[in-house]
């Protein structure tokens, strides 16, 4: 997602420490303190605007979420989102998520959520791939036992490429759907790069998958 530069971004988000968390690594293992209400965490990686994450928390109170993403003039918009939603179970962390496993104990998160991530391309560029199994093996370091991943992307090339990854990483496929937003999938929740790709008559393609 390419952004305009915000020099404010940065002090924005350190206004609001009650939505965005300041040093993730001090709650590594006591996330559950972190929250009103001690019930499962689903992340997003890769959130930008942020639109997905306050959506989910709003139609989910029962299941805390945080919205993780590297670009600050990025994540400031889904700051905004949250401000005014005032919801008690989402925050947002700006950080990059090759370094998850500092900010999360073994068994803390109980889903991960990857929405349109940046398809990298070029092969040289693989390792990238959210979905690369280096990544894929972050993501069991710190989800529950069988927990799991779900998926969402207009890029077929990536959605291939995930698929293979997934299948060789050892992973069970629960669900998938060729297009998404013709099938019978019920709560959908849009984010930002699916309306506008979906409006530009993108087909959706959405998984999910289990660790064994
Ligand atoms: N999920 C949003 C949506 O569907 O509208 C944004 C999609 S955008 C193509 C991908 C986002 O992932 C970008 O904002 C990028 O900064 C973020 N991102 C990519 N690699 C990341 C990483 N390693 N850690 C955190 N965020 C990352």
């Amino acid at each position: 997602m390419r952004q305009r530069n915000k020099p404010w971004a940065k002090e924005k988000l350190a206004e609001y420490p009650q939505y965005v968390i300041q040093s993730p690594d001090q709650w590594k293992g006591k996330w559950h303190e972190v929250f009103e209400k001690n019930q499962p965490l689903h992340i997003e990686i890769g959130t930008g605007k942020g639109r997905f994450i306050s959506g989910m928390a709003k139609a989910n109170p029962d299941i805390n979420y945080i919205g993780i993403e590297l670009q600050d003039s990025v994540i400031v918009t889904a700051l905004d989102h949250i401000i005014e939603a005032e919801l008690p179970n989402v925050k947002l962390m700006n950080v990059n998520a090759n370094d998850l496993h500092t900010f999360f104990e073994k068994g803390e998160v109980d889903r991960v959520y990857l929405n349109f991530s940046d398809p990298w391309p070029k092969s040289r560029h693989a390792k990238r791939r959210l979905t690369y199994k280096t990544f894929l093996k972050t993501y069991e370091e710190i989800l529950v036992d069988q927990g799991e991943i779900h998926f969402k992307t207009d890029n077929q090339g990536l959605f291939e490429y995930s698929l293979t990854s997934f299948s060789e990483y050892g992973l069970l496929l629960k669900y998938v759907s060729l297009d998404l937003h013709n099938s019978n999938f019920d709560g959908n929740i849009m984010t930002e790069y699916e309306e506008k790709f979906s409006n530009k008559g993108n087909r959706i393609y959405r998984c999910e998958v289990q660790y064994r």
